[in-house]
């Protein structure tokens, strides 16, 4: 009986010892990190979040320097633009983090600063020669691996960019001032335009956070 106690006995401890050995053990080792399967698709949103971030803080500038013009007209655009870059930038973070990957911010690039005009030949420069050289090869890229979530933050982007270069391009001719963007999912309008429901993503127009 003594000797069939002991020998439990000898056998707990021996157990508790496996135990804390698989658990030291298993401390010291590093957690392995997976690369995720979408890599290609999350370097895809990082792209577009770094040129929005940067866009963005562009944008700010520009609204600050038409502020002090006094040109409404062009200050509201700025602002518009800059706060639809920044919440689709926020969206691709999501996404990224969504998918198993992890964002930083870009380093702060040169911020341009002369006239409102100039500025508004350069975003529009600008904005054409990113789309350009682009050409929604990212939006094929996502769709063709069947990441239709990617794609379709990456259509709101590529679709905001085009409203951009419009809206800046017929400023004068459309005479808007004020000017709306879609909360979710970035899409921007002259206010006097906005459709009842965002044609993108169906947020009620009510909705729309408007710069005038
Ligand atoms: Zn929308």
């Amino acid at each position: 009986m003594k000797l069939r106690l002991s020998l439990i006995l000898l056998l707990f401890v021996a157990s508790v010892g496996v135990l804390v050995w698989l658990y030291d053990g298993k401390a010291f080792i590093p957690p392995r990190r997976e690369k995720s399967s979408w890599s290609e698709i999350i370097a895809d949103l990082e792209a577009c979040g770094h040129r929005k971030h940067l866009k963005a803080l562009q944008y700010d500038r520009f609204a600050q320097i038409a502020a002090a013009e006094k040109r409404s007209d062009a200050e509201h655009l700025f602002r518009a633009m800059a706060f639809s870059e920044h919440l689709q930038e926020q969206n691709c973070i999501l996404a990224i983090r969504r998918l198993g990957g992890t964002y930083a911010a870009p380093r702060p690039g040169a911020i341009f600063g002369g006239p409102t005009d100039g500025n508004l030949e350069r975003s529009i420069a600008e904005e054409r020669r990113s789309y350009n050289e682009r050409r929604d090869a990212e939006i094929r890229r996502a769709m063709s691996r069947g990441n239709r979530y990617a794609a379709r933050l990456l259509v709101w982007a590529a679709a905001a960019d085009l409203r951009k270069i419009f809206l800046m391009e017929c400023r004068n001719g459309v005479g808007a001032r004020t000017f709306a963007v879609c909360p979710l999912c970035g899409n921007l309008y002259a206010a006097e335009f906005t459709d009842r429901f965002c044609p993108f993503c169906l947020t009620d127009g009510a909705e729309f956070v408007r710069f005038e």
